[in-house]
Order: structure tokens, then C-alpha cells, then sequence
């Protein structure tokens, strides 16, 4: 971090929220300020500018949701928007709209997500009943100010939310027709995971003396991070508890900590964890100093094999027997990754790290790697199939086992009684499967989808594309922005033409497509970014999109579960 306000604000009470968003947090488990917001809120509360460079996974939305709702003032309030987030897709418009609203709760904020894809009726009548803040996706917002419904006079602060993904999906002068269209006097926020030059440039036209926040990117120390076996899954987060319990199946830590993000998540993870066999003991700042000891005794004599806790309650714990680490999200920053490993791997013995990242949180992943200098290897999530393997390997160890070391003589009538009427391999058959069922045996177990992990340097330069903007121009035009014959010639560099697999997606001008839809759509649903998406070519009737070829069968998989305008789309492999 470029100041070090970080490392003297600890605590949420010291950077000087409100009580009603103080309750809030302690209500949704939040125990203290991730680095990002440590640095930001305060600034952020004082009125200055600011860009940030954080990823998903940081904590940055609380960093600047927090103050925008600090400043909503009690009692009634005006109808008109105060704060103005503008935000690349409609699956993070719905996400922020969430936090905002429940950061908001004890207050009344009133937040209202704009997006495409959804009928503007019910946008307008929530716009019309009187909103606080508003979310919203840049085509969006162009179309509600043109139509004169989204009122821009009273905005004080607009935050640009994941700015480098909205420049390449192509919005950079929507953002800028927006941004002028709101008052001079507001307080603007930046924040991207990268800090290429256009966003650099974007900065420089639309903030004033703003405060800038980096993570580090020197690399830690030699030996800072100790030598363990590291590795990372990516995994959707619908999945997570599944994908964790397969993992540890597969792993069998004698002793492993699992870091969760907030005192809900260790409450929720204990509970499943101990419902697919495992002695699971939670571990939060929530509760009293005998109950933590309690569990840490339960731990230390080895009656719970794993111990489920936040950093918090988890800080100076020095736990011996401890054979793996777990993340069960990715760490707000690489200082507590490193810390959060640092507790295996000690004096030459065995020590695993394990990290879950949601597939938009590869960046963070990344980061880790470059500041400590160190590989986290990316794998697959254990199919059903290995998961059997695994089990049957276990049957046969425990079998191989009891065949050395038990005394089994008195099981022997049992087996003659049986040879009148069985052959022996089919008793021995029976047995087996009693002793598989007794160990866990192939319990139902629905398929993980698998994603890789996503590479945020492969493919193509990042150039802003040109096109149309501002307010005057017709929509039906914009999306066909490309040329007259609807040729997307301004992102057909960005992927190796041997990666680029064309898909046809049997939706076009017709339906008013544009490519910040298809691009959305995509970008929301998988682990793909704005820029791994190459040319895009919309025709009245259908679209192509290009994408990287590892992962097509993941796009198509993906919009399965999600609509464009509105409608389920089927997209396949171009036919020639
Ligand atoms: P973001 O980087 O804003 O997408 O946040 C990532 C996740 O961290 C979200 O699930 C938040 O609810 C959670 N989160 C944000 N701040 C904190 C915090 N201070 N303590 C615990 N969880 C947090």
C-alpha cells in the first residue's frame, strides 16, 4: 500500500463509520477492515478523489460502499440519487446493489440496480419511488439519462467500479458522456484491478488530486514465505462447500486450519463440514474467550481434525500438529496469505496450502504469486471418479490392515457357515462392500463444473475501441457500431487468430443487441475477462464471438445459466 494508514486503523469503529453501518458489519460477520478499505474509507469519508487499483476479492466494494452510506443523512431524504456506481456488468451491478443494500440496511438506503437485460419498466418505477444510490451498467445509464429518467443534479460521489473492464468492453465514452453529465463539484472514485494508461488517462480527465492506492508489488523478503506445497482451485462459489469437502477427502490433513472470511462463513462451514463426517470445530471473534479455549483444547488433543476460523480469532494460535492450510477464500491481500501459510511447513516438516478462488478472483491468485515470489499450482477439483478411486484406495488400506494385524479367528464360522452356500470370492465380495459403506462408501455427489483458471496477460493488446458515444446518438446505430456490415474489427486483435474459436449466438440486431451484452454476458458467467474475448460481429439476426478456444465448451456450459435481453440463448461452434 503506497501509505501506511493501513497498518494504524484496525478496526472498523476506528476509521470512523456510523453506528447503523458498524451494527451492520458486526451483523454480517465482518470482524476487521480488509487492507484496501483500511486505506480507503478514510480518505474516502474526508470527500477526496481517489483511484485504486484492487481486484474482486479485496474487500474494495465495501471500501467505497461504507462511505457512500455514511453520508446519507437521516430521516427523509430527497427522491434523486445521491451516489452514482457504474459498474461493467449486470451480474456485478446485482452483486454491489446487494452489498450496498445490506451495508445500507439500518439505514434506509434505497439502491436501485440499473442494467441491461431487464425491462426499463421496473427500473423506471423504482426510480420513481426514490432512490439513494443507483448501480448501474454504463449502455444502461446512457439510455435512462437520454430518456431524462435517471436525475443526475444531485449526485455527489460516482464511483467507477472494475474501470479496465469497462473500457474494454468498450464504454470508455459512455463513461466520459456520463461522468459530464454529472455535477462538477462531485466526488469521483476509480477503482481497477489493472492500471493500464488509458485508465491512468481516464483518471487524469475525470479526478481531481486524487489519493492513489496500490497493493505492493515488491516482493516479499527471501524466506518470508516459508516452502510448503501450494495450490489453488477455482471454483464457483455455489460449489465451494462441495469442491473443499472432495479436496479434504482426497488431501487427508491430519490437522488443518480453513481461513473463512467472516463469522457466518465459519458458523456455515463447520456445520457442513461436520454433516460429511468431519469433527469440525468453529473458531470467531464472536465468541467468549471459554469457548474458544475450549475449542482449541479440543484441537490440541486432537479430537477435531479441523479447525474452522477467521483471521481474527485464528491470530498468534500456534497449533503443532497443523499438515494443511486452507483458504477457503482467497486473502484480501499476499501479507495474509503469507501469514495464513506461515503456520505450516515449520521445521522441515510436511506443509500444504490449499486456496479456493471464485473465477473472477484469479487476479488475486496472481498477485500472491508475484509478491511472494512463489508457485501456487492450479488444479483440477477431485471428479467423482477420483473421489471413488480414493475411496476404494482407502477400503483396501483399511482391509490390508485388518488382514495384518487383527485377530480375525473368531469371524471364521461366520465364512465356513457361508462356503455351504457361497463361493468364497463372493463372501469376500459382501465383506468388502460392508467395509467400503462403513468408510464412507460412494455417497450421491453431483459434478463440479470445471473452469481453468483464466490468464490475464495471454491474449491481444487492450487499446480502448472507438465508437460512437454521448448521448445523441440512436441505440439501434450503437449496435451496429462496427460498421455497416456489423464487423467487431475493433477487438479482432486481442486474440491469437490460431486460439479463436468463433460462436454463434442466435440473437442479433433484431433484439437489439450490443456488444457490451455479449461481452457481459459472457465476462459475468465464466472465468473469462472482457478482454479474452476477441471480434465480435453482430448481423440482425444472430452474433458471432470470438473466444479462446479452451473455452468454449465453459461459454456454452455458462449461458445456460444466465439470459441475453431477456431470452435463454444456445450458443454453438460456427458452422462453415
Ligand atoms: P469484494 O472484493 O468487494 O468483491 O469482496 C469480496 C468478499 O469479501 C465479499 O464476499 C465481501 O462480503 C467480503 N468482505 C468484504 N470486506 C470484508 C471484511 N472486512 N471482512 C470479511 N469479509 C469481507
Amino acid at each position: 500500500m503506497s501509505t501506511d494508514a493501513a497498518e494504524q486503523t484496525q478496526t472498523f469503529t476506528d476509521l470512523g463509520l456510523r453506528d447503523e453501518l458498524l451494527s451492520a458489519l458486526t451483523t454480517l460477520g465482518y470482524e476487521e477492515p480488509t487492507p484496501i478499505q483500511a486505506e480507503s474509507i478514510p480518505h474516502l469519508i474526508a470527500g477526496r478523489d481517489l483511484l485504486g487499483q484492487a481486484a474482486t476479492g479485496t474487500g474494495k466494494t465495501a471500501s467505497f460502499a461504507l462511505p457512500i452510506l455514511d453520508r446519507l443523512q437521516p430521516g427523509s431524504r430527497g427522491d434523486e440519487p445521491s451516489a452514482l456506481i457504474l459498474v461493467p456488468t449486470r451480474e456485478l451491478a446485482m452483486q454491489v446493489s446487494e452489498a450496498v443494500h445490506k451495508y445500507g440496511r439500518d439505514l434506509g438506503a434505497r439502491v436501485v440496480p440499473i442494467y441491461g437485460g431487464q425491462p426499463i419498466s421496473r427500473q423506471l418505477q423504482a426510480l420513481r419511488r426514490g432512490v439513494d444510490v443507483v448501480i448501474a451498467t454504463p449502455g444502461r445509464a446512457v439510455d435512462h439519462i437520454k430518456r431524462g429518467t435517471l436525475p443526475l443534479d444531485f449526485i455527489e460521489i460516482v464511483v467507477l467500479d472494475e474501470a479496465d473492464e469497462m473500457l474494454d468492453m468498450g464504454f470508455a465514452e459512455d463513461l466520459d458522456a456520463i461522468l459530464e453529465a454529472t455535477p462538477e463539484s462531485r466526488q469521483t472514485v476509480l477503482f481497477s484491478a489493472t492500471m493500464p494508461s488509458k485508465i491512468e488517462k481516464l483518471a487524469r480527465r475525470h479526478l481531481t488530486d486524487p489519493i492513489n492506492i496500490r497493493i505492493a508489488r515488491e516482493v516479499a523478503e527471501p524466506g518470508a514465505a516459508p516452502k510448503v506445497r501450494q495450490s489453488a482451485y477455482v471454483v464457483p462459489r455455489s460449489h465451494k462447500p462441495a469442491a473443499l469437502g472432495r479436496i479434504l477427502d482426497v488431501e487427508s490433513p491430519t490437522a488443518a486450519i480453513v481461513f473463512c472470511r467472516t463469522r457466518h462463513e465459519v458458523d456455515q462451514l463447520s456445520e457442513t463440514l461436520n454433516g460429511r463426517g468431519y469433527r469440525a470445530e468453529a473458531l470467531h471473534g464472536g465468541m467468549s474467550q471459554e469457548a474458544r479455549d475450549r475449542v482449541m483444547g479440543r484441537v490440541r488433543a486432537g479430537t477435531a481434525e479441523l479447525l474452522i476460523a477467521t483471521d481474527v480469532a485464528a491470530r498468534g494460535l500456534d497449533i503443532d500438529q497443523l499438515t494443511h492450510v486452507v483458504n477457503y477464500d482467497v486473502p484480501s491481500a499476499p501479507e495474509a496469505y503469507v501469514h495464513r501459510i506461515g503456520r505450516v511447513g515449520r521445521a522441515g516438516r510436511e506443509g500444504v496450502a490449499i486456496t479456493l478462488a471464485e473465477p473472477r478472483e484469479h487476479r488475486l491468485v496472481e498477485n500472491i504469486q508475484r509478491v511472494t515470489g512463489q508457485k501456487i499450482a492450479f488444479e483440477k477439483v477431485p471428479t467423482i471418479a477420483d473421489l471413488r478411486n480414493r475411496r476404494m484406495e482407502l477400503t483396501l488400506a483399511t482391509l490390508r490392515e485388518s488382514l495384518i494385524d487383527d485377530d480375525l479367528d473368531r469371524y471364521r464360522t461366520i465364512v465356513e457357515t457361508l462356503t455351504d452356500e457361497f463361493d468364497l470370492v463372493e463372501i469376500a465380495l459382501a465383506a468388502v462392500k460392508l467395509a467400503h459403506e462403513a468408510v464412507g462408501g460412494d455417497d450421491d455427489e453431483t459434478e463440479i463444473p470445471e473452469i481453468a483458471p483464466r490468464k490475464s496477460t495471454s491474449y491481444g493488446d487492450r487499446d480502448d475501441r472507438s465508437k460512437p458515444g454521448k448521448f445523441s446518438k440512436d441505440k439501434g446505430a450503437k449496435s451496429g457500431k462496427s460498421g455497416k456490415d456489423g464487423k467487431g474489427a475493433d477487438r479482432g486483435d486481442r486474440l491469437s487468430k490460431g486460439d479463436a474459436v468463433r460462436l454463434y449466438f442466435p440473437i442479433g440486431r433484431s433484439a437489439r443487441v450490443r456488444p457490451g451484452d455479449l461481452v457481459g454476458a459472457i465476462a459475468g458467467e465464466t472465468s473469462l475477462s472482457g478482454r479474452d474475448i476477441g471480434a465480435i460481429e453482430i448481423t440482425e439476426n444472430f452474433s458471432l464471438v470470438e473466444v479462446p478456444g479452451r473455452a468454449v465448451e465453459e461459454v456454452i456450459g455458462a449461458m445456460k445459466r444466465t439470459t441475453i435481453k431477456g431470452k435463454k440463448i444456445t450458443p454453438r461452434r460456427e458452422r462453415f
